[in-house]
Formats: structure tokens, C-alpha cells, sequence
């Protein structure tokens, strides 16, 4: 036993750290609790980085400047989860609408809207509550597809379109979805 773990090293593997750690081992035949180190080992290494990626997803918030500045450097999308008043109240050029009131059945949609994106930012008005709720919906749903969407990042941004707009940002009041318009 303590020749393998001694070995991990040599070959490449890191320490064996769960060597100690595998419960009621001393019942079992060596070649069992071999094993299954082997097994911890498999699931540190390569064949889970995927799942692990998706699991480090977080959601943050940011400031409107920090996101003039993240449209510069990330391919950001920006997703308006307001529900009517988007008709009637402008919005944040380029952003896209998907309406709280039926997020969850879009999301699909949503997501192949987002090819090519990155990072992904949700408002609503205040991005109090449809905001960060939309936004942990959609990371909940990332994170059981099987496929990888190219999501890196979803962010909040701070105080909504409200705030958005009180700051004295442009705004656009096109009726297309998504907005065409070119991101200040
Ligand atoms: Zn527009």
C-alpha cells in the first residue's frame, strides 16, 4: 500500500492526500482501497476539469462603468429580464430580452442566442430581485447541461436599468429583440 502511494510521484500523480481518508478501509482487500485512490486520483485529474469549471461558475455584480469597461475586453452579452416595461422604457443598447415572467421556458433559446459570448450580464429594473433570480436560473441550468456553452462569467449589474440610466448612460428605444443597436 505504502509502496503505491509512495510511487504516485514518480509517475506523475500528485500526492496520494485521500490515501488516509478512504473509510473502513482496513476490512477491505488492498487491491480495493487501491482502487479506489485510483479513482480519487481520476476524479482530481483531467477528466473533471469540465465539471469543475462550471462548478466555479459564480455569479457577481458589477457597476455600469465596470461594464463599459468588460464590453471592451469580453464578448458581452447583456440580458434585459425586465417584463413590460422594457416596451415602454428603453433600454441598454445592444442588450437582448428574455421577460422574467417566462424566463425558465426560454432558456434554452437564450442560450443559443449567447453563441459566441462569454460573459453574461442580467438586469432588470433594480436588479433587486427578477435580476439575480434570472441569473442563478440560468447558471443552475448551465450547470446540468452536458454540453459546454462557452459561459465563462455571469454578472449582475448593480441598480439595473434604473440605475444604468440614472447614471446618465445611453439608452436605446428601439423595438427590436435583440437590439441592434452599437454598445456605447
Ligand atoms: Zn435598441
Amino acid at each position: 500500500m505504502l509502496m503505491l502511494i509512495d510511487a504516485f510521484p514518480k509517475i506523475g500523480l500528485r500526492p496520494a492526500v485521500f490515501a488516509a481518508l478512504v473509510p473502513n478501509s482496513a476490512d477491505k482487500l488492498l487491491k480495493d482501497v487501491a482502487e479506489e485512490i485510483m479513482c480519487d486520483h481520476e476524479m482530481l485529474g483531467e477528466g473533471s476539469m469540465g465539471v469543475r469549471t462550471k462548478m466555479a461558475l459564480r455569479i457577481s455584480y458589477i457597476t455600469p462603468s465596470e461594464l463599459i469597461s468588460m464590453r471592451r475586453v469580453s464578448k458581452v452579452a447583456i440580458v434585459d429580464v425586465r417584463d413590460e416595461e422594457r416596451s415602454y422604457d428603453a433600454h441598454i443598447a445592444g442588450s437582448h430580452h428574455y421577460a422574467s415572467g417566462n424566463f425558465s421556458g426560454r432558456m434554452p433559446d437564450l442560450v443559443e442566442a449567447l453563441k459566441g459570448k462569454d460573459t453574461v450580464v442580467f438586469h432588470c429594473a433594480l436588479s433587486q430581485v427578477r435580476g439575480p433570480t434570472c441569473a442563478q436560473m440560468f447558471v443552475d441550468y448551465l450547470s446540468k447541461k452536458s454540453e459546454d456553452a462557452g459561459i465563462r462569467e455571469v454578472v449582475i449589474l448593480e441598480r439595473g436599468f434604473n440605475g444604468w440610466k440614472a447614471s446618465g448612460r445611453e439608452v436605446c428605444s428601439c423595438m427590436d429583440n435583440p437590439c441592434k443597436a452599437e454598445a456605447a
